[in-house]
């Protein structure tokens, strides 16, 4: 296990935008299961790389049973929207919002081997494929949702027990249902 502490929310390098990956190297497969095991243990559904402090284009995610990662993902949206899922994300640990997603999304990148991967997601995944790239362009879940719908989350992220305590790295303390990503 090296399970890595996962940034939280008000930490810099949640809105630092990632590097793309240049090097599929001995570094980049430890990064990718320090990402697994960090995720899993939370447990989440997805984890991405600024989320552990690493400003590289990686993410894992872990939907229905199925663990995989992605390098250097770029994202194809379809139209139909899903307005109000509830969506959480590891670095706002025990909070979830309604979020509008698209339902489908293909995300196309690279596994830690340099190998092409073409992921294709609907609900749960496509949400976590958006939430995970956006990620690392340094947008976070907030930016999302509509004004009303943000300004609820950040009352409740000013209330939550854990908010002022970034950048000051600790671990997520909550159990997050499987649903944060
Ligand atoms: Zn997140």
């Amino acid at each position: 296990m090296a399970v890595q502490p996962i940034r939280l929310f008000g930490d810099p390098v949640l809105r630092t935008p990632a590097e793309p990956v240049k090097t599929f190297d001995k570094e980049l497969r430890k990064l990718v299961k320090d990402l697994t095991d960090t995720m899993m243990d939370a447990p989440g559904a997805g984890l991405a790389a600024p989320q552990i402090g690493v400003g590289l284009r990686v993410f894992t995610y872990n939907i229905d049973d199925v663990v995989g990662h992605l390098v250097n993902p770029v994202l194809d949206l379809g139209e139909e929207c899903d307005e109000d899922g509830d969506e959480g994300c590891l670095s706002f640990p025990g909070l979830a919002f309604p979020t509008p997603r698209a339902i489908r999304a293909v995300a196309k990148g690279f596994d830690m081997h340099g190998e092409p991967v073409t992921i294709e997601g609907t609900d749960l995944m496509a949400r976590c494929l958006q939430h995970e790239t956006d990620h690392l362009d340094g947008i976070l879940f907030i930016d999302r949702m509509d004004a009303a719908q943000r300004k609820l989350a950040m009352k409740a992220v000013r209330e939550a027990e854990w908010s002022g305590l970034a950048p000051v790295v600790r671990y997520s303390p909550h159990a997050t249902g499987g649903r944060a990503i």
